[in-house]
């Protein structure tokens, strides 16, 4: 592969982002872009940072902390935690994001409300779901989702703002949009029960197109950014 051109894959997939969602009738600017940095150096961040991303995801706790210290002049990065989570993790998760997608036990929930440091504003977060309840993948299974989310909405420090889900890895077009369809339909559930609910985020490098078309608001892309991760 060449040298990654960041500054025009962000544009491309900007562009693209828009094209989808004028196909599929989403409304201008529904759909927010997070640029998946993990194993990805500062280097590379400065540079999407330079075209205007503000977004970053990252799965690594210690890898991220590492980075995040090494960019504290750029105030308004956002960042969100994107990985498994273990629970001596919580403490540093809880005080170095923005967000966290990938809530998948209530003890982990409960941790972090108790770690968020309560001079900071409330920490956002999603649950994320096991779609098929597949032994390898985390997530609440979706019958636990409405649990989970009352429990949030009963603790401070917290601001429960949707869901997450990476399904089956599936090539087949139809099939990526049957998974994300029944994710959206969990997602719309649940906002009927919490309305500071205003986040799916779904979709990948691989299957973006069939998120945006059922309804994604955030996606989460790595490689069509920053290349391949060795
Ligand atoms: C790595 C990762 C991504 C980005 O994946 P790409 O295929 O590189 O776009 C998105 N979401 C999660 C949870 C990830 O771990």
């Amino acid at each position: 592969m060449p040298i990654e051109n960041t500054e025009q894959n962000l544009k491309n997939i900007l562009q693209t982002i828009g094209e989808y969602e004028q196909k599929y009738q989403r409304a201008k600017d529904s759909v927010l872009l997070m640029a998946v940095s993990k194993k990805k150096p500062v280097a590379a961040i400065q540079e999407a940072y330079k075209a205007g991303q503000r977004i970053f995801g990252e799965s690594y706790v210690q890898e991220s902390i590492a980075k995040q210290q090494q960019l504290t002049d750029l105030k308004d990065l956002e960042w969100h935690f994107i990985g498994p989570i273990q629970s001596n993790k919580t403490k540093d998760i809880a005080n170095h994001f923005n967000w966290v997608h990938s809530l998948d036990r209530l003890k982990i929930i409960n941790r972090i409300s108790k770690q968020r440091s309560s001079s900071l504003p409330a920490m956002n977060v999603l649950l994320q779901v096991n779609l098929d309840a597949e032994e390898t993948k985390s997530g609440f299974i979706s019958n636990e989702l409405v649990g989970a989310a009352n429990l949030i909405s009963s603790l401070p420090n917290l601001v429960l703002r949707g869901i997450m889900a990476i399904p089956k890895a599936e090539n087949d077009f139809n099939h990526q949009r049957i998974a994300f369809k029944r994710i959206h339909q969990l997602y719309l559930e649940l906002q009927k029960q919490h309305e500071s609910i205003d986040t799916l985020s779904i979709g990948m490098s691989n299957d973006m197109q069939a998120a945006i078309a059922e309804g994604s608001t955030m996606v989460r892309i790595g490689t069509a950014i920053f290349g391949s991760r060795s």
